[in-house]
């Protein structure tokens, strides 16, 4: 029978080891998976914690829904009556700049304004920002291969568009700083429109208007009555058949001694792994520790990726003490107001 070490017991590793455990039994054959976790716990990122009747998340709070694949798990697992969508009044998202909340125009597309009077009647951009932003509609095209997002933005748009429309945004998407990220890998869909139309503003407004994608009963994002922990909870409960291990530090991954077996992987408890096949899910830094003897390159590769730290505060308030309508998605704070 063929072995699967799944290394890391968050989303990716349970959904890999759910997959597997039911492509097998659909083909009829016969596969052993172990999942090994570090910490006492599955989940990895999802945390939900209860406080006070509500479901507070550490991690992730919803998953979107036009990239399907989630939506479909929740079928699978029988899980649907559970998730619940965002408020459909609330779909305001605001930016905190010049000392008060400013909603994003109607007619924006991610970043780029694609409708006129909305943007132009906006208090978001300052009216000088706005005059910059409209030259997209004629300088040149770049020439570099690959520049950063945040130099790409700055030589289309300008630099107040960058540091209150692009940088807050992609702060709540990536946790990362928009000068040190490649366009190719963030938005090249961006990249191309300059290219073909020499503006963003043009390439967005020749668009076809986009089709709701949205399934009856769904919103753009999505979470579960009781947090997104339920998620964990169904699908471990859907892979019988797999071992869970959980306090199981992974350090080494090497060649296996014997013939016929691939790899070996050694945890800090517990006799070594014998696999046919493994599957690394955690960190990229941890991942290099494991493969540092198998594959120095690969390793040296993935210690290079660089992460950030977050942190996740939940406050909650009673509605009555709200004074204002419920009518935004939230707000994001440029970096330079300065107020972190
Ligand atoms: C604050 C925050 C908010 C987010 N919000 C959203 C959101 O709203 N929507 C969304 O779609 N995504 C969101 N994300 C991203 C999403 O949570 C992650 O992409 C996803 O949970 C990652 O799952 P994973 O299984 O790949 O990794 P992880 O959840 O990190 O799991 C990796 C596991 O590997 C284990 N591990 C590490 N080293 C070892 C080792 N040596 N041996 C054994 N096990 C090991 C770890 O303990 C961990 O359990 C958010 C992320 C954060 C941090």
């Amino acid at each position: 029978m063929k072995q699967v070490v799944i290394i890391g017991g968050g989303i990716t590793g349970l959904s890999a080891a759910y997959q597997l455990e039911k492509s097998a039994r659909d083909a009829g054959k016969a596969v052993a998976v172990t999942l090994l976790e570090s910490s006492g716990r599955l989940g990895g990122k999802i945390v939900t914690e209860k406080i006070g009747g509500l479901a507070v998340e550490g991690g992730p709070d919803s998953f979107l829904t036009l990239k399907p694949w989630a939506l479909e798990l929740c079928r699978e697992l029988g899980i649907e009556k559970e998730l619940v969508g965002t408020n459909p009044r609330g779909s305001a998202l605001y930016v905190y700049t010049r000392g008060k909340l400013r909603a994003f125009p109607q007619g924006m597309s991610g970043t780029v304004p694609t409708k006129l009077w909305p943007f132009l009647c906006s208090g978001l951009i300052t009216w000088p920002g706005k005059l910059r932003m409209a030259r997209d509609l004629w300088i040149a095209r770049g020439g570099q291969v690959d520049e950063s997002l945040g130099d790409f933005i700055e030589r289309r748009l300008g630099r107040e568009a960058l540091d209150v429309l692009v940088e807050p945004v992609l702060a709540g998407i990536y946790a990362g700083n928009a000068r040190e990220m490649s366009l190719q890998s963030t938005f090249p869909e961006l990249l191309e429109l300059e290219k073909k139309y020499g503006s963003l503003i043009r390439g967005l407004r020749s668009q076809p208007p986009r089709a709701n994608h949205l399934l009856p009963g769904t919103t753009a994002f999505m979470t579960f009555k009781n947090g997104m922990e339920t998620l964990v909870e169904k699908i471990t409960e859907k892979m019988p058949q797999t071992t869970l291990r959980l306090g199981q530090t992974v350090r080494r991954i090497s060649r296996g001694q014997s013939p016929g077996q691939e790899f070996e992987v050694m945890s800090d408890n517990g006799a070594p792994l014998k696999a046919d096949a493994v599957l690394l899910t955690s960190s990229a830094e941890a991942a290099a520790g494991m493969l540092a003897g198998l594959n120095g390159r690969l390793a040296e590769l993935l210690q290079g990726i660089a992460y950030a730290s977050t942190a996740t505060v939940t406050l909650a308030f009673r509605r009555e003490d709200i004074l204002r309508p419920l009518n935004g998605f939230g707000f994001v704070v440029p970096r330079n107001e300065n107020l972190a």
